[in-house]
């Protein structure tokens, strides 16, 4: 890997194809149109580039969490739906409709500020309805959705391209939550009959759900973790073959002998038993890296895994290296692949007590991305 000279020697690599072979094997395994959900930066990976490259793979849909992820998209010329999966703060409806996007609607009272905010633009709006099945998040309960799916049904100024849930326990396989979930959204969805209209797209499985509860796949599919190569729980199942898209990787900036009983970083939590080499990386919690992974962590110099030692600082942190060698500017692998030997964003969150989607979605804007292609990349 080349390394431009006026740029933070700390970076994030993306690899798009991965994230595109990801959403062809997660096409192939569920077989029906996927809904890819890019919030929160799209997972750590970066909401533009990461849409952009879908949008050229064919995705049908995008989720994101709140309208400025979908304004932002659309701002730079995303043109596939785009379902905001949030609760509407209304005030914002207005946006939503300006901007073309896909608004949740989970309550009979926000139809009714969505179907206003639509009459006064004299366009109808473009809704899913939000069923609460167990998630006691956002959503009609099912077994109150009767009117509110009537009302939908009913109004003019309601375009309805969804019906959808949210799964609670789907990383875990043997979780009877799913099936309970699946149960409930199907005496919900039933209300459509009961009214003669044909049922919307329904939607409810998110990467666990995918990967473990194949009748839960329906007219749509949403994964989010599972798009970026990553599983979302400890007991998850790796059905679909998918490949981490993401590396994170630093630099040795500085080198030392610490001397045995001489304490390392804030506090000095850590003081090695014997002489021992040290060198500091320069990336930290204030580019997002857990400080749970102070005494804890690992990362990757030279093919081999070394502890991190003491306090993670904000802007740095101290790698035990032993006995052995690094030099100055040596590649560190924070997430990724050095030679032979991998370090996970599982592993990674497993080290800090966090999941993988906070050690993914934490790393902020602070560090560089890069893609393939844009020329820095010569081969991984
Ligand atoms: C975030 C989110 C998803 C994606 O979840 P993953 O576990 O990352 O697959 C799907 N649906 C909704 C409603 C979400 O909020």
């Amino acid at each position: 890997m080349s390394l431009h000279a006026a740029e933070r020697p700390t970076r994030i690599l993306v690899d798009l194809d991965r994230i595109a072979g990801n959403l062809r094997a997660i096409r192939a395994h569920a077989g029906v149109p996927v809904m890819a959900v890019v919030k929160a930066n799209a997972y750590g990976h970066g909401l533009v580039p990461v849409a952009r490259h879908l949008q050229a793979q064919g995705v049908e849909h995008l989720g994101v969490a709140f309208p400025e992820e979908g304004i932002a998209l659309r701002r730079a010329g995303i043109t596939v739906p785009i379902l905001v999966l949030g609760g509407i703060y209304g005030p914002q409806v207005a946006q939503y409709l300006a901007h073309d996007l896909e608004i949740t609607v989970s309550s009979l009272e926000k139809l009714r500020q969505v179907e206003a905010a639509a009459e006064a633009r004299g366009r109808r709006a473009t809704v899913h309805l939000k069923v609460d099945t167990g998630m006691e998040r956002i959503g009609v309960h099912a077994w109150t959705a009767g009117p509110f799916i009537e009302a939908a049904v009913a109004s003019r100024w309601i375009e309805l391209a969804g019906i959808y849930s949210h799964l609670a326990c789907s990383d875990e396989p043997g979780s009877p939550m799913t099936a309970r979930q699946l149960e409930r959204f199907e005496e919900a969805c039933a209300h459509f009959g009961r009214l003669g209209v044909p049922v919307p797209p329904r939607h409810i499985a998110n990467s666990g759900g995918i990967l473990h509860f194949p009748e839960a796949r329906l007219d749509m599919v949403r994964p989010g973790i599972l798009l970026y190569g990553v599983l979302p729980g400890a007991e998850s199942q790796p059905t679909v073959a998918v490949q981490p898209a993401l590396s994170l990787v630093s630099r040795v900036v500085y080198f030392k002998v610490v001397e045995a009983g001489h304490a390392v970083s804030y506090g000095g939590t850590w003081a090695p038993e014997a002489d021992t080499r040290v060198v500091t990386v320069p990336i930290g919690y204030g580019d997002g890296y857990p400080r749970a992974l102070s005494s804890r962590g690992t990362v990757l110099i030279r093919g081999r895994e070394y502890p991190i030692v003491g306090r993670v600082c904000m802007d740095q942190f101290m790698v035990d290296i032993g006995h052995d060698s690094a030099w100055n500017e040596d590649e560190v692998v924070l997430v990724g692949r050095q030679g032979d030997v991998r370090l996970r964003a599982e592993d990674v969150a497993h080290a800090a007590g966090m999941i993988p989607y906070e050690v993914l979605v934490g790393l902020n804007d602070r560090i560089p991305r890069i893609y393939p292609g844009d020329g820095y990349l010569d081969a991984e």
